[in-house]
């Protein structure tokens, strides 16, 4: 032990995004950090989430691409995709970016370990067959995929397979109705699979816009994503020709794959947790209060784990938060109001501020505001898919208090403005705004009329 008492200052479990952020943050305030992981340093974002998840986005846009192109005088093409050589690729920049984390952590001065921690005790964890002392240890540890007790689950699949399948599936079936689920849909249905996605209520994306989750429900069904609501799978069973899904409403559906997107649960279980006393929610997750402290005075935990709001830059705000609160005595607490995201989709969606139903029950009087129009880049390519902007306005205060955007660059759109409603946005400051001519981001402060 050092002559401060403990081996480190800090150590982390688990280096996803928000244990990568605080580690090496807190050590470049002189920290000693050491962090361990158990699968590869990146964590679930980078190694088997948004990035590869948004490479495939790309990689099965170019269908569309290459149809829309004849429109505008290109010769018609229909080449071929090559599955095996994609996965290269993208595994490829994943090795890379998995590196360039390894390397951050190197030139930060954190100490990796490349294995599995378990807490013993309130300062003590173990690495293997090493036991290491902490002033103060962050759980990082994220989360993973839920899968149903039904016979037969041990033939589904879970994001993390559809990342590494050994061929394209020329049938699936997925599971779920949140954002894993639509947006594999979309990549599956892009690179050419069968797509039918079975979905427990009436309408997909619970919790967004209802307007935006009408419009990506139908968009998908008319691209021709096969879109099964009230229903659930009943059981799994391995044919000759590969699986048979039975549903709980009586017929079965024949597929290649079947990939279960239904959530993910925070990873807590035998970590330890109960040792130091540290409480979990009923769903498994970490309490934690306002600066990512347990009821344990120096355990701390950020990220999925602790189930807040479960997006990368959520968890790298609150790794951040947690090193400037610890150790350059600025206390921070993360901000969790009006974090925007989106769905990559096809179409893809951004989202933030309040849904109109959200609004109109904490609000009373709101007043919105809709375009619904025709993506001039889809008139020449003969598409007939609209795009859709939302924006709901504070009738008593004139402010905007969420903004939804589904259709063609969406997600990078809706970040600007994300920046402006932070700031306070009103309708007048919207209005006041002189548009970018041609974009469909213009739709946004082009809305005069309120809709009735
Ligand atoms: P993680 O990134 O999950 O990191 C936790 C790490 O801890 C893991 O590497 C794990 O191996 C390690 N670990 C766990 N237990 C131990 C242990 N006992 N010892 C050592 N190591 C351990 N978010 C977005 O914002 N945008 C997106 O587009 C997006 N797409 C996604 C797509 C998919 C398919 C998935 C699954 C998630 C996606 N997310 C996206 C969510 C995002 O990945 C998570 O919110 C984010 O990674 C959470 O970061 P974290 O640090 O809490 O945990
Ligand atoms: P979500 O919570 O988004 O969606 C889960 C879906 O599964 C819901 O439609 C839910 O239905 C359904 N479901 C839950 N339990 C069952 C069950 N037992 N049987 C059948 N259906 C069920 O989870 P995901 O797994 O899609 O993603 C996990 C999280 O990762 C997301 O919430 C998000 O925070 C993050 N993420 C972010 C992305 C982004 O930023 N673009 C992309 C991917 C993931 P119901 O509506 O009825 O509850």
């Amino acid at each position: 032990m050092s002559s401060r008492g403990y081996d480190y200052d800090l150590f982390v479990i688990g280096a996803g995004s928000g244990g990568v952020r605080a580690s090496r943050i807190s050590s470049s305030f002189g920290a000693r950090v050491a962090i361990a992981e158990e699968y590869r340093v990146g964590g679930t974002c980078v190694i088997r989430g948004c990035v590869p998840k948004k490479l495939m986005t790309y990689a099965a846009h170019f269908r569309q691409d290459f149809e829309d192109a004849h429109g505008y005088g290109w010769d018609k093409v229909n080449p071929g995709f090559d599955w095996p050589r994609f996965i290269a690729a993208k595994d490829a920049e994943i090795d890379r970016l998995n590196g360039l984390y390894t390397q951050t952590l190197a030139n930060n001065n954190v100490t990796v370990f490349e294995e599995r921690a378990v807490i013993e005790d309130k300062h003590t964890v173990r690495v293997g067959d090493k036991l290491i002392t902490a002033k103060t240890i962050l759980v990082a540890t994220g989360g993973s995929a839920n899968l149903p007790s039904i016979p037969g689950v041990e033939h589904a699949i879970t994001s993390n397979e559809a990342f590494h399948l050994d061929a394209l599936p020329e049938r699936i079936v997925i599971v779920g109705g949140g954002y894993i689920a639509v947006e594999f849909a979309g990549i599956f249905h892009g690179l050419g699979s069968e797509v039918t996605l079975i979905y427990r209520r009436d309408k997909i994306l619970r919790g967004f816009d209802q307007d935006i989750r009408t419009r990506l429900q139908d968009a998908m069904r008319q691209k021709g994503i096969t879109i099964l609501c009230q229903r659930d799978v009943s059981a799994i069973e391995k044919t000759a020709d590969g699986l048979s899904i039975s549903l709980t409403q009586g017929h079965s559906i024949k597929a290649d794959q079947i990939m279960y997107a239904i959530g993910r649960r925070p990873n807590t279980e035998d970590l330890g947790l109960e040792k130091a006393g540290v409480q979990l929610d009923t769903s498994g997750a970490v309490i934690v209060d306002d600066y990512s402290r347990t009821n344990v005075d120096n355990i701390y935990a950020v990220g999925d784990v602790t189930d807040r709001i479960a997006l990368t830059p959520v968890a790298i705000k609150e790794g951040h938060a947690f090193a400037l609160t610890l150790y350059n005595n600025t206390p921070t607490r993360p901000d969790h109001h009006n974090v925007a995201s989106a769905v990559f989709s096809d179409p893809p969606i951004g989202s933030v501020g309040m849904t109109e139903d959200e609004a109109m029950d904490k609000l009373g009087t709101v007043d919105v505001y809709v375009s619904d129009f025709r993506p001039m880049k889809n008139t020449l390519a003969g598409r007939s898919d609209r795009a859709f902007a939302k924006v709901i306005v504070d009738g008593k205060t004139d402010k905007v208090v969420g903004m939804h955007k589904i259709g063609p660059d969406a997600p990078e759109i809706i970040q600007g403005f994300a920046v402006a409603l932070k700031q306070g946005l009103t309708k007048t400051v919207l209005d006041s705004t002189v548009a970018i001519h041609p974009t469909s981001a213009e739709e946004l402060v082009l809305m005069s009329k309120k809709r009735n």
